[in-house]
């Protein structure tokens, strides 16, 4: 992450940013998703339904944020199933017919938008097509839509991604269809000054925020310690009481902690080999729910 959400001044808003409506195959129309999401706590919603751009301007106010989006699926030159790319600030359609993906993401990008790469474990995605995507600021290492068939964790795709040096955040979302069965399960706690679509972007493209499916993320921070009598530096992290607190980085680098037999852990810490490119946090709770920190990169 560019931006410590734990070091930086503001509140925490909870969003959405992968969502579909009647427009396309949701099963829910705009205002009855803005409606739904608001009365659930949430402060922020990204419109995204596949190929279509909708006018969401009318469900923001003081309390909420609705951002606008779509869906967008480029052909897959490299021999997998075709792309499914999230555009976040999109405001006009975007016709991918004969794009290359890449061109697509410029495209995107043209218009002042973001690009998150989704549920790439659902695509059966390996770097063979991920690996020349160009430009995407996040993968989805969580997609609740995607448990439908078991598929809605991303974690492999992501590390896989980092290991070969791409700077990618990670997001939690529910990719919502549905009413209940994939609503409201996966977000991100978003930390900003303020509720605005420039600020909330720029939150979001820093790395400035957390993803979860239930656990809390209280803390987190990059110290400096000693290793071997040496200077060196730890991630320490405070979270809801967890099962499992899970540092990650490049190949074999990391370390897993548990909680004594029959407890939970609500602090846990990580001291660098010094070799770590990256080092990002998952925490499982009682109930086998995930939280997600963004990475560190290191280098
Ligand atoms: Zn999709
Ligand atoms: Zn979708």
């Amino acid at each position: 992450m560019e931006k410590n959400p734990f070091r930086s001044p503001g509140r925490w808003f909870r969003g959405n940013t992968h969502t579909h409506s009647t427009r396309s195959d949701g099963r829910v129309s705009v205002a009855g998703r803005f409606e739904a999401y608001r009365e659930k706590g949430y402060d922020f919603l990204v419109l995204t339904d596949h190929g279509k751009v909708s006018d969401i301007s009318a469900f923001t106010d003081n309390t909420f944020l609705a951002i606008s989006g779509s869906e967008l699926h480029p052909e897959n030159p490299y021999g997998g199933a075709t792309y499914h790319l999230v555009a976040l600030d999109l405001h006009e359609p975007i016709d991918v017919a004969g794009m290359h993906p890449n061109e697509v993401i410029q495209a995107v990008h043209a218009q002042g938008g973001h690009v998150i790469i989704a549920h790439p474990y659902w695509c059966g995605h390996t770097l063979f097509d991920l690996l020349p995507l160009e430009g995407g600021f996040a993968v989805e290492v969580y997609n609740d839509t995607c448990a439908g068939i078991g598929k809605e964790i991303s974690e492999v795709q992501w590390d896989d991604l980092l290991d070969r040096g791409k700077r990618l955040l990670g997001i939690a979302c529910d990719d919502a269809h549905g009413t209940e069965h994939d609503c409201f399960h996966g977000w991100v706690m978003v930390k900003s000054e303020e509720l605005t679509r420039e600020a909330i972007l720029e939150a979001l493209l820093k790395g400035c925020y957390y993803s979860t499916t239930g656990p809390e993320i209280l803390d987190l921070d990059l110290v400096e310690t000693e290793r071997d009598g040496q200077p060196a530096r730890k991630v320490v992290v405070r979270t809801s009481p967890a099962r499992s607190i899970v540092f990650k980085a490049q190949r074999y680098f990391g370390r897993r902690c548990l909680p004594p037999e029959g407890g939970l852990l609500e602090y846990a810490e990580y001291t660098l080999h010094g070799s770590e490119r990256y080092v990002r946090v998952e925490v499982t709770d009682a109930e086998g729910r995930k939280a997600w920190t963004n990475p560190f990169f290191l280098d």
